[in-house]
């Protein structure tokens, strides 16, 4: 393969092809006959490396062809060497003048030809490769710059503090943000050592840390608490050890914020597990989690607790469709409230007005409920107190007034049936006379007891009106039934076999009682009703007391 490409300019058709005979063999040879053309080829694409050029020539003679390349910038670096007749001085003079690198003259000896054209190739093909590996190293000195200014540009505006130390954690060079972070200026933290920094009693974890680098290469993600210049500050530090293994890089974030948050849901966490009254269950009403309030509450253990439904809490009094109509609602995802009444581990009782909602998971997938409650036994011990007749533990006349209302109210709604009877006692007055009033007392209180127990059925009430008055709102299919159930608790109550001397109806304690029955098509208001039941004992007491007498209430 020929390397190099010589140009040969002659005007004289015997030069041309004497020199193709000396160059043809080792070069790739372009010709041309004049100057212009010479011009041509030297700035085509495939320029020549060297161009041997005749001065004599019609037209353009050598010196304006070699001024031409000289000036050109594409030209310029290609050598060329004047071969030419003209032996005198001064156009040698003007031939280098004109940037030729050599200047030989015809006759020319073959081989001192040949060596110099050899040299002169070999000479440019150096200075183009040394021109080629500054143009490389100039470029490399302006990536390396760019790259020097990116680091900086990263170095110092990192959020993160970044630093050299050496292997005894003295800082060798840091950035912006450590500067920002500790407090310390730049000039104050080259004095100082990452160690230095650690609050006394994380220094020696410190240095456990680094041994650790040192032998594994890095350490990913430590806290640690450091002392800042006028502050205290936590510390996420990732630590790697420097390819030249003498140095150690430290990338550390402030996490003084985020541990202060942490600290202070800790607190909020600590605090409302020790005042909030809560659990959380599974969508099986399984409990998973219940605060310490819940635990003293109750006197069960978290343990106890765990894995349970929370019906192992429930009184015997409450109706399994509470519950129901609890898990309906929740299930329903709506929030459920209501005052429940519990015991517990040690067999007493307390009521607790108890939210319950769902929660959900971030991608909105129910995951269980959770339950809060306020301890407010108190409130309805007051509330009982308040509407209990404290003889009897039967209601009093006050509540008395409000669910006599609301009941009758309720069944005219639901087109359902309701009794309603009043009881006096015979002969009261005669008993006390007779006995004394602490004995009268007992015997309210013991016939109070039994009314207690007739009304034993969900929407049973029984009421002490006053006095040796008592009131029973009941349900019975019929007359028939409501006058049965009356006849009932006469003789539960003459059962009870206390003497009373001065009673006409009997030997013992008996009670006439008054008794209406609505049926479900009935209309009638509370006064109504009232009126009847007490007409109707009116007419017990005359007929020989110790009885029942029953109206059946017909609308008209
Ligand atoms: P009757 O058979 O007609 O009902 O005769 P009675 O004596 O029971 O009727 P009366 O209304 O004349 O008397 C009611 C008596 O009940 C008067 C009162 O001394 C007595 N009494 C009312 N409240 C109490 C109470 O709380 N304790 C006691 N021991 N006696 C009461
Ligand atoms: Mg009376
Ligand atoms: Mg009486």
């Amino acid at each position: 393969m020929k390397n190099f490409k010589i140009l040969l300019v002659d005007d004289e058709p015997a030069n041309i092809s004497i020199l193709m005979g000396i160059f043809g063999s080792d070069y790739e040879i372009y010709v041309a006959t004049d100057g212009k053309s010479a011009l041509e080829i030297a700035t085509s694409q495939d320029k020549p490396d060297l161009i041997l050029l005749d001065i004599s020539m019609p037209e353009m003679d050598g010196f304006e062809v070699g001024y031409h390349l000289k000036h050109n910038k594409y030209t310029s670096n290609i050598p060329f060497i004047f071969l030419t007749a003209k032996d005198d001085e001064e156009s040698m003079i003007r031939g280098f003048k004109e940037g030729a690198v050599d200047y030989l003259t015809k006759p020319f000896r073959k081989e001192e030809l040949l060596v110099r054209v050899k040299n002169h190739l070999q000479k440019q093909k150096l200075q183009n490769s040394l021109a080629e590996a500054m143009q490389n190293l100039q470029n490399k000195m302006i990536e390396l710059d760019k790259a020097k200014q990116e680091f900086e540009a990263i170095f110092n505006q990192s959020q993160n503090g970044i630093a050299l130390t050496d292997l005894d954690t003295n800082f060798l060079l840091v950035n912006n943000s450590y500067s920002r972070i500790t407090g310390f200026t730049k000039e104050e933290l080259l004095k100082k050592s990452c160690i230095g920094l650690s609050e006394e009693k994380d220094k020696i974890k410190s240095q456990e840390i680094v041994k650790t680098a040192l032998n594994v290469g890095y350490v990913e993600n430590f806290e640690k608490k450091c002392i800042g210049k006028d502050k205290s500050i936590y510390v996420n530090t990732s630590i790697s050890l420097m390819p030249d293994k003498q140095r150690l890089l430290l990338n550390t974030s402030d996490v003084t914020k985020l541990k202060n948050a942490e600290k202070k849901i800790e607190q909020y966490v600590d605090i409302m597990d020790k005042n909030i009254i809560s659990s959380s269950t599974d969508l099986d009403g399984n409990i998973t989690e219940v605060s310490e309030a819940f635990c003293n509450l109750t006197g069960y253990t978290k343990d106890e607790f765990i894995g349970k439904k929370h019906n192992f809490l429930k009184h015997a009094d409450v109706k399994k469709s509470a519950y129901q109509q609890m898990w309906e609602t929740i299930t329903n995802n709506e929030t459920w409230n209501g005052e429940v009444k519990n015991i517990k581990k040690n067999g007493s009782l307390y009521w607790a007005n108890t939210t319950i909602f769902p929660i959900f998971s971030d991608e909105n997938i129910k995951t269980g409920y959770i339950a809060i409650r306020q301890d407010i036994t108190d409130k309805k011990r007051i509330e009982e107190l308040s509407i209990t007749d404290e003889l009897t533990k039967l209601y009093n006349r006050r509540y008395f007034n409000e669910v006599f209302e609301r009941e009758l109210r309720r069944v005219q709604r639901d087109t359902k049936s309701i009794t309603f009877l009043m009881l006096d006692v015979d002969h009261f007055k005669l008993y006390n006379d007779t006995y004394g009033h602490q004995e009268g007392d007992i015997v309210l209180a013991k016939i109070g007891k039994i009314l207690g127990e007739f009304a034993n059925r969900a929407g049973d009430y029984a009421f002490r009106l006053g006095g040796e008055e008592f009131g029973l709102l009941y349900q019975s299919d019929d007359t028939q039934k409501a006058e049965e159930y009356a006849i009932n608790i006469t003789n539960a109550i003459e059962n009870l076999q206390i003497p009373h001397a001065n009673n006409t109806a009997s030997n013992f304690v008996t009670a006439s009682i008054g008794v209406v029955f609505k049926d479900s098509q009935e209309n009638i208001t509370p006064n109504e009703m009232y009126k009847i039941a007490d007409d109707s004992l009116y007419l017990a007491k005359e007929m020989g007391r110790n009885r029942v007498q029953i109206h059946k209430y017909v609308s008209n």
